[in-house]
């Protein structure tokens, strides 16, 4: 038997296909729909199905359009998009099937297993979040105000990608770009007329190059001032997209947006959040002052925004001078993932073992993940950097767990995929400490959605898991990159086979602490002030002054008038995080208090950790993370161990 899909495509048959599937799809639900008596079974079941199917045949497209990216890929990509939104957004709206939905629920409540029950109340919180319920004009309304708002989101990002890229500043003078580092200083150099000449600009590495090793105080000035001044014109759209939001949130009967925001989320009030939120300013600001204190220390002169970066990296090389070359030896990449492996399989009891199949590349691997003797998974593996793969990291999920129609188990599958550098004959793929916190992120995904047991493929591993949550797992795995007794595994000298010293090991998690405080606070000002903002309809001036009332808590060093740092807040206003930025420190919470209680069980005795693998693993989306972490601990979650994870007392 095949539990596993063999990976292909055809990307030139791909859009008839995919026409073709979504056509016997829609033909599908018709003939559910006409049925007399509508069951779990005979009407929810199929439509699951029937979404898992679809995925199966869209995965491979999207999954190759990003690590074997041509013009051809991107070609059928695009092409296929307008064609698949287009068929989820008839779904989302098909009044029938909520109404079914929500019937069966009645009938059927009593009979039910919880995991069922929470597919079908999903499914009707989500037609109701997007007024499938509500009447004909308001419906109209909704539409009218979602095309508006991703009109801004776009315009937002428009002006502010525009402002970053008309910005350059030459530097001619040698003594002004003394300290910075080589490769920079190689990507900044130009010569013009004869002259050698160095251009920074706004973009990412070059802006937060000058600004930590720049040694002109001016120009470090000057280029912070340009960055926080970008797109002045974006404050209409914030004030328009603010309107837009609370309007639609009213419309779908929440008070406002932010309430709109955590109907789908962990977090049960408003309070709640700002509760969470405030607390932790609290517990941060006295160790954030200490720690402002101990950088002022390096400069005569009183430390202003944008000296802060430049400050701190001279202090943080006298503190503790870590040099990542130094590292990447320990840290060979075949080395790494079976240590990994290993690590998972005395934590959890799980194997892995390489499988024999042809895959996308040469450098991708896949490996069956047995529990208990038992196959269970699948994991590919694509680590390196090549020219045709998007940048980052991420996983995603392929095959799910479920229980299919005739009673048979469906196994999960899922890809992780990293840019770490590339292996050759001669030399191996040597990764930074921080490259092996990615994997150990990406794998905490992965085990979340792999090692589901659960039956409705819905809410099953990732599926159905509050976005508040989602980061749990894999900030959960990551923490273990740090751990003496998790390095001691598999960090070992590729040449002389020399385990890592154990100084080595505490200078990596002291500089990961190196002004925690500081860092806890401005992501703090960020959560706090998206939340608050969309609590109710600000306007204009408002707005800054809702971020001072914020500062006055969070910024130490006062932040210049001139700063207008809301027009280029992507995330909220052209993102997704609109009153969710708080979801980062959220999952961090739980992550930290989940991992202390097995760090301190002695992590491969703990008894938490099989619960681990247990509860919140096998559990995936089938019930609240709320009530699923309660499981786990015994006990509501506890923030001080984000504080002692930070090292802030
Ligand atoms: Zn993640």
């Amino acid at each position: 038997m095949n539990e596993f899909l063999e990976f292909k495509i055809n990307l030139d048959s791909f859009i008839e296909v995919l026409n073709a599937k979504l056509e016997q799809n829609n033909t599908q639900i018709q003939t559910l729909l006409k049925q007399e008596n509508k069951t779990y079974v005979n009407f929810v079941k199929p439509i699951q199905m029937m979404d898992e199917r679809l995925e199966h045949f869209f995965t491979p497209l999207s999954h190759i359009n990003s690590v074997n990216n041509s013009d051809k890929t991107q070609k059928v990509y695009a092409e296929s998009l307008p064609i698949i939104t287009e068929y989820s957004t008839q779904i989302s709206q098909n009044i029938d099937m909520y109404k079914s939905y929500k019937e069966i629920l009645e009938n059927e409540k009593d009979t039910l297993n919880f995991q069922q029950i929470r597919v079908l109340e999903l499914n009707i919180q989500g037609f109701e979040l997007s007024g499938a319920h509500l009447d004909e004009k308001t419906k109209k309304r909704l539409a009218e105000i979602n095309i508006k708002k991703s009109e801004l989101s776009n315009n937002f990002s428009q002006n502010l990608l525009d402002a970053t890229n008309a910005y350059e500043k030459i530097i001619t003078d040698e003594e002004d770009v003394k300290g910075i580092p080589n490769s920079d200083l190689e990507d900044a150099k130009f010569t013009e007329d004869g002259v050698v000449k160095y251009k920074f600009t706004l973009q990412m590495p070059s802006y937060i190059s000058y600004v930590t090793y720049g040694p002109n105080r001016e120009i470090r000035e000057e280029l912070y001032k340009a960055y926080v001044t970008r797109a002045p014109e974006n404050a209409i759209i914030i004030d328009e997209l603010l309107v837009l939001k609370n309007e639609m949130a009213n419309l779908l009967e929440f008070e406002n947006y932010s309430e709109y925001s955590i109907a789908t989320k962990m977090a049960n009030t408003q309070d709640e959040v700002i509760g969470f939120l405030e607390k932790l300013v609290k517990d941060s600001k006295a160790q954030a002052k200490e720690e402002l204190k101990e950088l002022q220390t390096m400069s005569d002169t009183t430390l202003e925004n944008f000296d802060s970066a430049y400050y701190s990296e001279i202090l943080k090389k006298e503190k503790y001078d870590l040099d990542e070359e130094l590292y990447r030896p320990y840290f060979e990449q075949k080395n790494v993932v079976n240590g990994m492996f290993d690590f998972l399989s005395k934590l959890f009891g799980i194997t892995f073992k390489k499988v024999d199949e042809i895959l996308w590349d040469d450098k991708a691997f896949s490996y069956d993940l047995h529990v208990d003797g038992k196959l269970r998974a699948r994991l590919y593996l694509d680590l390196e950097a090549r020219e045709s793969k998007r940048g980052g990291a991420w996983m995603h999920n392929f095959q799910t767990h479920c229980t299919k129609e005739d009673g048979t188990e469906q196994l999960a599958s899922a890809f992780i995929v990293c840019n770490f550098p590339p292996s050759s004959q001669n030399n191996p793929s040597l990764l930074r400490h921080d490259d092996v916190v990615t994997l150990f992120h990406e794998m905490g995904h992965a085990i979340h959605h792999m090692l589901s047991t659960v039956n409705e493929n819905e809410v099953s591993g990732v599926n159905g898991v509050e976005w508040d949550a989602v980061e749990f797992p894999s900030q959960f795995l990551e923490n273990f990159a740090y751990e003496p007794s998790v390095l001691k595994l598999f960090a070992s000298h590729y040449k002389t086979k020399e385990i890592i010293p154990d100084d080595m090991i505490k200078k990596l998690v002291k500089s990961k602490n190196f002004l925690s405080a500081s860092g806890m606070l401005r992501q703090l000002e960020f959560s706090i002030f998206d939340f608050k903002l969309h609590s109710k309809v600000y306007q204009g001036d408002e707005v800054q002054a809702l971020l001072d009332s914020i500062r006055k808590d969070t910024a130490l060093i006062k932040t210049p008038d001139y700063n207008k740092f809301q027009n280029g807040f992507a995330h909220i206003f052209a993102g997704g995080y609109a009153a969710g930025y708080y979801s980062y420190k959220w999952a961090e919470v739980l992550s930290a208090d989940a991992f202390f209680l097995i760090v301190d069980e002695g992590i491969f005795n703990s008894k938490t950790a099989k619960k681990y693998l247990d509860i919140i693993l096998n559990g995936g989306g089938s019930k609240s993370m709320s009530i699923l972490f309660k499981e786990l601990m015994g006990r509501e979650v506890d923030t001080n161990n984000l504080l002692r994870l930070n090292g802030i007392k």
